[in-house]
């Protein structure tokens, strides 16, 4: 089972999977948790952002979720639990909207089955934090390079977000409710699916 949170950066994914995995191995499942790139690439690239076109940085990027897929499917062959931080959604999100791949839709689906091959997952949460909350959180962490972009780009990207989830088995959680409140309502949901 693939179950996969997302939100924009400061919406609690981190904290929300790190809680879900817990909870996961207290009742005996076995649990990974696969990411694309965390803070370790992202200060890594963060230099070269400000050289490198769009489309660069797109293969970049594509290559990071490549290896998150052939991670996860190796997790998901041994018959483990993985919780993703972020799956597919937001690259969709991303290249509907901005950058070279917005005027060429064909490809950014190519791109993407490319990375993914297809497989998307049993459950994706959404984690909806109001633009203004996040940030006020990731002050208090420091911002990187995606976190510094503008609050309209943040709003954009959620609305286009919500557009690709139409399409999936999804669950809105308004983000700004206590840690414990969004934990409880995500494993709820895990619990009856893994039930089902
Ligand atoms: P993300 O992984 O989406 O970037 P994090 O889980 O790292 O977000 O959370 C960013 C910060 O916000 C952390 O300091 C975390 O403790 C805090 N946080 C997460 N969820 C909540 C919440 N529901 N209410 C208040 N603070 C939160």
């Amino acid at each position: 089972m693939l179950f996969t949170i997302t939100g924009i950066d400061g919406s609690g994914k981190s904290t929300q999977i790190y809680l879900l995995k817990k909870f996961l191995e207290i009742k005996g499942y076995s649990v990974s948790v696969s990411k694309a790139y965390g803070n370790a690439e992202k200060e890594g690239l963060a230099h070269f952002f400000q050289y490198w076109d769009d489309l660069t940085i797109t293969f970049i990027f594509q290559g990071l979720h490549r290896q998150q897929y052939v991670e996860t499917k190796k997790r998901l062959n041994e018959g483990r639990i993985v919780l993703a931080d972020r799956w597919d959604e937001t690259y969709l999100a991303y290249h509907t909207k901005f950058g070279f791949l917005s005027e060429n839709h064909e490809t950014m689906y190519r791109l993407n089955k490319l990375a993914f091959e297809g497989l998307v997952p049993d459950i994706t949460f959404f984690i909806d934090t109001p633009i203004e909350e996040a940030r006020r959180r990731l002050e208090a962490r420091g911002m990187d390079f995606f976190d510094k972009k503008s609050a309209a780009h943040h709003l954009k990207m959620r609305d286009s977000i919500i557009e690709v989830l139409k399409e999936r088995n999804s669950i809105f959680i308004t983000g700004d409710k206590d840690i414990n409140e969004i934990h409880l309502i995500i494993a709820e949901k895990v619990i009856e699916y893994l039930k089902k």
